[in-house]
């Protein structure tokens, strides 16, 4: 592949490898769904089962993901975390062996359609305090009553999902307490850690964890985990230096003049920008790695470049220097931060038109 543009993800399938052996770890008792939903959190869906193929399932958030994993010769359980948008998904699902969450008795009535010779999981997916989707534990009733309408056969999972396991104790243990209590009346096998409870809560484990973002390497926010849990960042994302140029005292740099340059400054020029997904609220002061340092991003990110102030290194840096915007030397977490979002976020948003480059270290 030519590649024209300098700007590329360098996916590590190795980092994908030992976070998943890290999941392991945390939570040697559960089964692992590893969540690879969003094209697997921007490093691509199918790379992402690939790596991550030791897991016991696959989490995705819609029914064309599953496909995709199917028809590329996948055979694990996946699981339709949102469960199935219209009553024509059934048949789908059941066609490629899909494991449905059912969130909603919209999605129940759906299926009083299949008949004897049919066989659907689904996970029960409760409302604990997301407010989000689920049943609301007063709900067991009721759905019970539906389960034992339908002709088909099913296997039943209960699951919910946290809302604040890294910042909230007390809130994650009523979440967790109340996902027990509804297993009284069901008694299957249950599922309510992400990330950060997987991090923060290993009683929370139950029979499955659902493991996103740790296993791509970056932050679930949970506060010192990210020293403890011994995760490798699975992209890096990365350009080079396209232009250099002194600027002096009192020039501005880039679109709306919003920096000023306070001495003479070398600016690089990198081939980067937000339709590459690199964020365009990205502020002044942002670290970009070059030449084994941090330094700062100066002026508005544009679509295919950004401005970084290099003076500091000036006797190093060199046109063609590899420019890291996240994943070594700055973490995607770092630059998330000083954005105002979260690593997720940033990872997810890495255009199409930015080629993912495989390596195995
Ligand atoms: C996305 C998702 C996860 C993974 O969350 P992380 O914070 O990335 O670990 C787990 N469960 C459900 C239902 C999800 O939608």
């Amino acid at each position: 592949m030519t590649l024209y543009r300098p700007a590329q993800a360098i996916i590590n399938l190795a980092a994908l490898k030992h976070n998943l052996q890290q999941v392991r770890k945390l939570a040697p008792s559960s089964k692992v769904m590893a969540v690879i939903k969003a094209n697997g959190y921007g490093h691509g869906i199918q790379r992402a089962a690939n790596a991550l193929s030791a897991c016991d399932a696959y989490g995705v958030a819609s029914i064309d993901e599953a496909i995709t994993l199917r028809q590329a010769g996948f055979l694990h359980r996946i699981v339709l975390l949102e469960g199935l948008f219209s009553e024509a998904e059934v048949i789908q699902a059941l066609n490629h062996r899909l494991d449905i969450a059912v969130h909603a008795f919209h999605q129940l009535d759906w299926l009083m359609s299949l008949d004897a010779s049919q066989h659907i999981s689904i996970w029960l997916k409760f409302d604990t305090g997301m407010h989000r989707l689920g049943f609301y534990p007063e709900d067991s009733d009721a759905i019970a009553e539906r389960l034992s309408q339908l002709k088909c056969s099913t296997q039943i999972h209960l699951m919910s999902h946290f809302s604040s396991a890294d910042t909230d104790e007390a809130f994650t243990m009523k979440q967790f307490n109340r996902l027990l209590e509804i297993d009284k009346r069901f008694q299957a096998p249950k599922s309510i850690a992400n990330s950060a409870g997987i991090q923060r809560f290993p009683q929370t484990h139950m029979n499955w964890v659902r493991p996103g973002i740790m296993l791509y390497g970056a932050s679930a926010g949970v506060e010192g985990s990210d020293e403890t849990v011994n995760l490798k960042p699975a992209m890096v994302l990365k350009s080079k230096v396209m232009n250099l140029k002194w600027v002096d005292a009192g020039e501005t740099v880039g679109y709306g003049n919003t920096w000023q340059a306070e001495q003479k400054t070398l600016l690089a020029v990198v081939a980067v920008g937000y339709g590459d997904g690199y964020p365009r609220h990205a502020p002044a002061g942002t670290p970009v790695w070059i030449c084994g340092r941090k330094v700062p991003l100066a002026g508005r990110v544009s679509m295919d470049m950004i401005t970084v102030d290099v003076t500091e290194i000036a006797d190093q840096i060199r046109m063609g220097d590899e420019a890291i915007l996240w994943g070594e030397g700055v973490t995607v977490d770092e630059v998330a931060e000083k954005c105002g979002t979260i690593g997720y976020e940033l990872l997810c948003q890495v255009t199409p038109r930015v080629p993912r480059i495989e390596i195995e270290v």
